[in-house]
């Protein structure tokens, strides 16, 4: 049985590349190559990684978009390589979702003593990460952060509107009463009149609704409710 961490490194320079995998293969693990942006997500998709090591600059689709759109999908660990040490701060606050930064030049050795630490640190969590991921069709929440996507785009939400969405994504296709969905969005729903629903509906509705995703799929069921579906 093969129990080695499999690494992905994403990097153009070739000479990098295999210096980077010679020595993470020294300390016990197993590498795959790619050296542009075109086949990485399909590349993660499959599942076989433990970790990605993916290099900013790359031909065809930068490291910062492959990046959130692996993030959609998958909490699988990232160390971006960026060749400018002053970009590091900013990219951290911008919110990749990368979990570690390293500056070229750096030393394989370096690298390698990040990866290590961010498997130390991420293994035990990825399982209860990726558990908390609740999809729809093109929508993706991401209920441990408060995150909401549609189609890899980010939807800004109130707390009231992601519980809305929440609890209908739960349970696809079945109408909820206005009622449960007070009790859901409500700690006390003698505050609130059905009608506030019907108006955060109507926002959530709003805002899910873009260019590829015309047609809602928030339907209000005359007289009963609301379902995704
Ligand atoms: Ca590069």
């Amino acid at each position: 049985m093969n129990d080695k961490q499999q690494i992905l490194i994403v990097e153009d320079e070739p000479k990098i590349a295999s210096v980077l995998a010679e020595f993470l293969q020294a300390e016990g693990f197993q590498t795959s190559i790619l050296h542009d942006g075109l086949d990485v997500v399909e590349k993660v998709k499959s599942g076989q990684f433990d970790l990605i090591i993916l290099d900013i600059m790359l031909p065809h689709k930068d490291g910062l978009t492959l990046c959130k759109e692996i993030r959609v999908f998958s909490q699988i660990p990232v160390l971006m390589l960026t060749a400018r040490v002053d970009e590091i701060d900013r990219l951290m606050g911008l919110g990749f979702g990368a979990d570690d930064y390293v500056c070229k030049p750096f030393s394989s050795r370096e690298v390698v003593a990040r990866v290590q630490a961010i498997l130390r640190r991420t293994t035990n969590s990825i399982q209860a990460a990726s558990d908390d991921l609740l999809s729809y069709k093109h929508i993706v929440l991401d209920q441990a952060r408060h995150v909401c996507t549609l189609n890899s785009k980010r939807v800004e939400l109130t707390p009231v509107e992601f519980k809305l969405l929440q609890t209908l994504m739960l349970k696809p296709s079945i109408v909820h009463s206005r009622d449960t969905l007070m009790d859901k969005c409500y700690d006390d729903s003698r505050i609130v009149s059905t009608r506030t629903i019907d108006s955060h509906m109507k926002n959530l509705r709003n805002k899910l609704a873009d260019e590829d995703e015309p047609n809602s799929l928030l339907h209000s069921i005359y007289g009963v409710g609301y379902k995704i579906e």
